[in-house]
């Protein structure tokens, strides 16, 4: 939901990216010399704020975001992982990172600021899921196969895009983070009781 009417919301947004154009920087350069950036510790479950729904990013807003881009990309190419939502890091904010190229293929790096799923099919797909907050722990989940999703690219640009297979998978999985989910709350109560005890577990033998 957005208090500001849309035209006006635009303009703000647009005079942040045309500062950036203005500058001649990519909105990914910091991405080269990403190997080498702190990366920003992830929260593992069950960390609270995991749980909270997050606010929508506004214009002014954005300056801080682009800051914590580095060390948030360093973060989840280092676990390695192909999504990490602003929840994860403890930021009270309506973004996620996501890039699901192959290992050794280019970076295709995706920041989605306040998206919403626009339509989803009736066609469900199963795929194995895994997340940065809760390490070592899969299952297989059920989601929609594919999705049109809406959102806000780092220039202020309002972008639609149509996802299927693991991308559509893996935006779902972040855009739930951005409402208090996490995973295993798409399994049985039993299931995710398990993987909660086990996590715990294996996160109180890891820091004797
Ligand atoms: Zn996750």
């Amino acid at each position: 939901m957005q208090v500001l009417p849309r035209e006006m919301l635009a303009r703000d947004w647009h005079k942040q990216s045309s500062l950036a154009t203005s500058q001649g920087m990519s909105e990914f350069d910091f991405l080269s010399g990403i190997d080498a950036v702190p990366p920003t510790p992830i929260l593992i479950a069950p960390a609270p704020v995991l749980r909270q729904v997050t606010r929508d990013v506004r214009a002014e807003d954005m300056a801080f975001l682009r800051e914590q881009l580095p060390g948030m990309f360093s973060a989840m190419y280092k676990a390695p992982g192909i999504g990490l939502a602003a929840p994860q890091v403890g930021l009270d904010m309506r973004f996620a990172l996501v890039d699901v190229a192959e290992e050794d293929a280019p970076r295709e790096p995706m920041v989605l600021i306040n998206p919403e799923i626009v339509t989803d099919s009736e066609q469900m797909a199963v795929r194995e899921e895994g997340c940065l907050s809760l390490p070592n722990q899969y299952a297989e989940v059920i989601r929609p196969e594919s999705i049109r999703v809406r959102y806000r690219d780092l220039a202020g640009e309002i972008i639609e895009r149509d996802a299927d297979g693991l991308l559509a998978t893996c935006i779902q999985h972040e855009m739930d983070h951005l409402e208090g989910i996490l995973f295993v709350d798409h399994l049985s109560t039993l299931k995710r009781n398990m993987i909660m005890r086990r996590l715990a577990k294996e996160q109180k033998l890891r820091r004797r």
